[in-house]
């Protein structure tokens, strides 16, 4: 085993890489430093690609779907979306140390144009973003971020 210093790619944080000897043997183990990050930042966004994935499922399953065919579509889709952008919301909030309410203009955002999904789940954390930067508006303090 040998420890390798590295930073966080994402964040910066300072990291020790333990590397087995048997990687040691079959490649330079320094190429890992580049790919290197911390937990934090790794589970953040293993867990946004997952609820990207089931958003982007679910509102472009709506697209192209027109008169009643798209309002029973919205309907059945409607309790997902509310459940993946809560989820979506509280990783923000989690990651940046703010508090921010769940407001269903994002879903309704997000049911009007589903193709606009990505711009939609941007708009959310970016808010979380701008909370953590002016916490006196979110109510909690916290460290800016900038990522
Ligand atoms: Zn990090």
């Amino acid at each position: 085993m040998k420890l390798i210093d590295a930073k966080c790619k994402f964040c910066g944080k300072t990291l020790a890489l333990q590397v087995d000897d048997s990687y040691a043997d079959l490649g330079d183990p320094f190429k890992l430093v580049g790919m290197a990050a911390c937990n934090r930042c790794a589970d953040m966004r293993v867990e946004r690609r997952k609820l990207e994935h089931e958003i982007r499922t679910f509102a472009l399953g709506l697209i192209g779907l027109k008169g009643k065919a798209r309002q029973d579509a919205e309907s059945a889709a409607a309790p997902f979306l509310h459940k993946l952008l809560e989820s979506w919301l509280d990783l923000a909030k989690r990651w940046r140390g703010v508090a921010i309410e769940y407001d269903d203009g994002m879903l309704d955002s997000l049911l009007a144009k589903p193709e606009e999904y990505a711009d939609v789940l941007m708009r959310m954390w970016t808010l979380a973003k701008h909370a953590a930067k002016q916490p006196e508006l979110a109510g909690v303090g916290a460290p800016y971020r900038d990522d």
